[in-house]
């Protein structure tokens, strides 16, 4: 349970106004590995390309938003999808699924049952909070990962291998980073943000500190956040610096060191207004009290 009766588990209805809106094209930050950006949420999705495969990860947020991504492929390869893979099972990153099949789609043990569990109150949620998806949410045929690993695995995409690792829980229980060690880039799924304070609603906010520095000590080319710019390892460092210190101010809050408004006004996204820790301290402190499940 939440200290804050609005946050559910499974939501991922973060205010996402500060996202700017870019020109989605192509980008290739490695060796045939491509990002491109979507404006709903300033998304990142991922691509990896090799002798007649082709990697994607993450899918958005309806079927209409991953056929985008499909079309947009054409400008890149004739060949199909053929391995998927979901950083973590929020609905802007799993929802997109079904179009890809039939492509394997990797994921870490707990997305599929994240994913399961959480979907209807998502779509629901969703159409009610972002109206222009309703139609299409309705539509959405939910698809959770048909291959999992717990720690780490080798996906062998057209003879590229591509790592998959499970470093801790963080943003989520269930999230996966994929390397891609002969480019040099790492995807990050949404442990890491460009453009706007991580979303903490369904994390660990005191597992999340160490998970992101693992994160960072594996960043050293690029990586790729699951929503904003793409950065390098000074920006891993700079938000596993900043998780830690929300971490350690709900510590202060919870020993009466520091009352919460005072913690909100120490926020360590200099950024953004301080009210946007108020919700990942209150989701602190409920793991610091034994509330989460
Ligand atoms: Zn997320």
């Amino acid at each position: 349970m939440c200290l804050d009766p609005s946050t559910k588990p499974g939501d991922h209805l973060a205010p996402r106004p500060r996202y700017h809106a870019t020109v989605s094209t192509w980008v290739e930050i490695g060796d045939r590995v491509f990002v491109r950006r979507y404006e709903f949420y300033d998304q990142n999705i991922g691509v990896v390309l090799s002798d007649g495969a082709v990697l994607v990860i993450d899918t958005r947020s309806t079927h209409v938003q991953a056929r985008e991504i499909a079309a947009d492929l054409r400008m890149l390869t004739s060949y199909p999808v053929t391995v998927v893979v979901d950083t973590h099972g929020h609905f802007d990153h799993a929802f997109g699924n079904h179009v890809f099949r039939p492509a394997t789609i990797w994921g870490q043990a707990g997305c599929p049952t994240f994913l399961t569990r959480t979907a209807e109150t998502r779509r629901a949620r969703v159409a009610r909070d972002e109206p222009s998806l309703a139609t299409d949410l309705a539509e959405v045929v939910i698809d959770p990962p048909d291959q999992v690993f717990e720690t780490a695995a080798t996906i062998d995409v057209g003879g590229r291998p591509v790592e998959l690792r499970f470093l801790g829980r963080g943003h989520t229980d269930h999230d996966a980073v994929v390397s891609i060690p002969d480019a040099d880039v790492v995807f990050a799924g949404d442990l890491i943000e460009g453009g706007n304070v991580p979303f903490f609603n369904d994390a660990y906010p005191l597992d999340w500190p160490a998970t992101a520095d693992a994160l960072a000590a594996l960043v050293t080319g690029i990586v790729v956040p699951g929503h904003g710019d793409h950065a390098g390892h000074a920006f891993t460092v700079e938000q596993a610096t900043a998780i830690g210190a929300v971490a350690a101010l709900a510590r202060r809050v919870d020993a009466e060191d520091l009352g919460l408004e005072d913690a909100i006004a120490l926020t360590p996204f200099p950024a953004f207004p301080p009210e946007d820790i108020r919700a990942p301290l209150k989701r602190a402190l409920a793991q610091l009290r034994g509330e989460l499940s």
